[in-house]
């Protein structure tokens, strides 16, 4: 008797549990249907593993795979893997691939006015650009623009403000850039053209070689982490700052339109997120190493860094200010956005040089430096 009981109660329980998971089933599918998984391939404008922003997009990567438990699986290749860096926009745009990493800068080609999504020459800073596209209306603007070429636009990283770049000679004038080849992309490629120099724009891994045979007489990188990785003190002995044309780049993570809107609210959320994390991590990590990297340049290399003199940086900075509004055009949303950006910069302005500038200037009094 007992063990009819047994098997009837055993009956009961099994017949239970059954109803529940068929009501979970009915109710919320998520729950037990196998969940579906996503297999993407993201390209990028980086030579594989470059310290920094070559790394960024893998640790993007990882952190979805893990938050997703594996449910959106990105695969990432380097510049010239399986596309050449300049041609990461296109292969997005195209769905070619899922996703790309790069910078918005390099496409000035084809949409000019896409530059402000990285850097302008004498524009906002890292904390600026942070603080411009979360909360002064430049995501919003930067997604409708991207809109038009089937693309979802992330901010994807920072390295602060960057070196003006290697030389082999001093610039002590304006007169000193007259006739010379200069790696430099973006907008500061067109000021420097202006100045009388002739702007190249080469993708990293070609740098090297280029001032090495002497296809270009001087460049510009990021900064002393990524540039002692490059060696470029081995090539080029005068390292001038500030970095003028590029005061706080902004990287861009890009998604195929068609690919984001296929995957469910969650991982929308998952891939935000992670690419928000790695956006603010980068920058952090550029602040620590760029002062270690810095001291081995100097003091381990002999490399001599200079300053540019007021005068250079007051004319580069005349040309640059025609420059950047020279790249708005008949198109209305191109007006939008250098309408937003132009007042932000001149209200940050005002409140850095109070805030910011104004610290730095005092930590400076203490510290005896000038
Ligand atoms: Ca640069």
């Amino acid at each position: 008797m007992k063990m009819k009981y047994l098997v009837i109660v055993v009956l009961m329980i099994l017949s239970g549990c059954g109803e529940a998971a068929n009501d979970i089933a009915e109710g919320d599918t998520a729950k037990v249907r196998p969940a579906q998984t996503y297999s993407w391939r993201m390209v990028t404008t980086w030579p594989k593993n470059l310290p920094g922003m070559g790394v960024a997009p893998e640790t993007i990567a990882n952190m979805i795979r893990k938050m997703s438990n594996g449910r959106l699986d990105i695969k990432v290749y380097g510049a010239g893997e399986i596309v050449p860096a300049l041609e990461v926009f296109e292969a997005v745009s195209q769905g070619a691939v899922q996703m790309g990493h790069g910078a918005a800068y390099y496409w000035k080609g084809k949409i000019p006015i896409a530059q402000f999504f990285t850097t302008v020459p004498f524009g906002l800073t890292a904390q600026e650009m942070n603080g411009w596209l979360f909360h002064g209306g430049g995501m919003e603007l930067w997604r409708e623009l991207y809109a038009r070429y089937n693309l979802v636009p992330f901010a994807a990283g920072n390295t602060g403000v960057q070196m003006a770049g290697w030389f082999n000679k001093e610039i002590n004038s304006l007169e000193d850039i007259k006739g010379m080849k200069m790696r430099i992309p973006g907008l500061g490629g067109e000021v420097f053209n202006k100045a009388g120099g002739t702007a190249v724009n080469l993708p990293g891994g070609e740098i090297f070689t280029s001032l090495q045979t002497g296809v270009i007489d001087a460049t510009e990188w990021v900064g002393p982490y990524n540039d002692l990785a490059f060696g470029l003190h081995q090539v080029a002995k005068y390292y001038y700052y500030p970095g003028w044309q590029e005061p706080g780049p902004t990287l861009e993570a890009i998604i195929n339109k068609d690919a984001y809107d296929s995957l469910p609210e969650d991982l929308q959320e998952i891939l935000r997120a992670a690419i928000l994390t790695v956006n603010n991590d980068l920058l952090a990590e550029y602040t620590a190493r760029n002062n270690a990297a810095l001291r081995e340049l100097v003091d381990e290399h002999g490399v001599e860094l200079r300053k540019l003199p007021d005068d250079v940086i007051k004319a580069l900075g005349k040309i640059s200010m025609e420059m950047t509004a020279s790249i708005v055009d008949e198109d209305p949303l191109s007006q939008k956005i250098f309408k937003s950006y132009t007042r932000f910069r001149k209200n940050v302005i005002a409140y850095e040089k109070i805030s910011e500038r104004a610290y730095s200037d005092a930590r400076l009094l203490v510290e005896g430096g000038s």
